[in-house]
């Protein structure tokens, strides 16, 4: 029987639709991710890539000293967490070995330097005692300008607006653009201010992790223990003054340091490099490198005025 050519048109055209409907379907189930659950959260809009992006590397620079327990916990915490985003990464562990007050923003601006003559394109400048719990919180490199993961919404210890402290992910060429971190900061605190200040001047935006379904209490863990881990809040010689102020001069160009050696440490199979990192100070410039040295000072003053 003769099947009328209208009726084969028909055939043909429904067959097209039900490929056509096949191919939607397939494509939706495969590779678009379920909504809400892969949506990366800083900045908004981007999405997780499903294979490793070889276009780009991180490298995480971790300013440390003496935190050897953190470390442990650090090291395949962070490994296993960026593996599940798919992020080619290398860590950096830049160990203070000098006689010196800790200086994290120095330490952070030589481990930028050691990234990217590894090939990074981009860094997170982490602490070791603060690890990202919600796996919505992206390590990609960022579409726009700065993310700050540890954002004052979700960080469980700093709410104030400006800060940028804990984790930071930066692009090579804007952390290059601010001149990096000021190196005027021996001990604890407002180093992460001053570069705010910096990323600000230099119009850079920061974008922030938002509508996560986690809050303070579960979106890091702050593996802090003040008492254990006190803080070196000293302030000597002219500190508090200088400190306060926006540092103009110093920075990733004349961060002053010798690397003592180098060492991978694997911890449970996580691989990180140790950096041995000796910095040195100007003492014309921050004598505060060592408040110890004014309270000697002082004390042997105190003691001639009464002998
Ligand atoms: N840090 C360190 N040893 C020190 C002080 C600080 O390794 O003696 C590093 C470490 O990575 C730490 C970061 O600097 O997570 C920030 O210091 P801290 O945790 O004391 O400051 P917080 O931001 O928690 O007040
Ligand atoms: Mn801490």
């Amino acid at each position: 029987m003769m099947v009328p050519p209208f009726i084969r048109t028909f055939k043909y055209i429904f067959m097209c639709l039900f490929v056509t409907f096949l191919l939607a379907c397939s494509i939706s189930l495969f590779l678009i991710p379920p909504s809400g659950k892969e949506d990366c959260r800083c900045p908004s809009g981007q999405t997780l890539t499903p294979t490793f992006d070889n276009s780009h590397l991180l490298g995480v620079v971790v300013p440390f000293r003496d935190r050897f327990e953190e470390l442990l916990e650090f090291a395949p915490h962070i490994v296993k967490f960026l593996t599940a985003q798919k992020i080619n990464h290398k860590i950096f562990i830049i160990n203070q070995v000098d006689q010196y007050r800790f200086n994290r923003a120095s330490l952070i601006n030589v481990g930028f330097k050691l990234a990217v003559s590894a090939g990074c394109d981009y860094i997170a400048m982490h602490d070791v005692d603060l690890l990202p719990l919600n796996t919505n919180l992206s390590y990609h490199y960022p579409t726009t300008t700065l993310c700050h993961i540890a954002s004052p919404e979700y960080h469980p210890r700093y709410h104030y607006n400006s800060f940028v402290g804990g984790i930071l992910i930066i692009k090579k060429e804007d952390f290059i653009r601010v001149n990096g971190m000021s190196n005027k900061y021996w001990g604890w605190g407002l180093e992460d201010d001053e570069f705010f200040v910096r990323l600000k001047e230099a119009g850079l935006n920061v974008s922030r992790p938002t509508n996560l379904t986690t809050g303070i209490e579960n979106t890091f863990r702050h593996i802090h223990d003040r008492v254990w881990r006190k803080r070196d809040m000293a302030k000597c010689f002219n500190q508090k003054e200088v400190t306060r102020r926006r540092d103009r001069l110093t920075g990733l160009r004349d961060v002053a340091y010798t690397i003592r050696s180098k060492h991978q440490l694997s911890v449970d199979s996580s691989t990180v490099t140790i950096v041995n990192t000796e910095l040195r100070c100007n003492r014309t410039v921050t004598p505060w490198c060592l408040c110890s040295a004014e309270k000697k000072k002082e004390t042997s003053n105190r003691q001639g005025k009464g002998r």
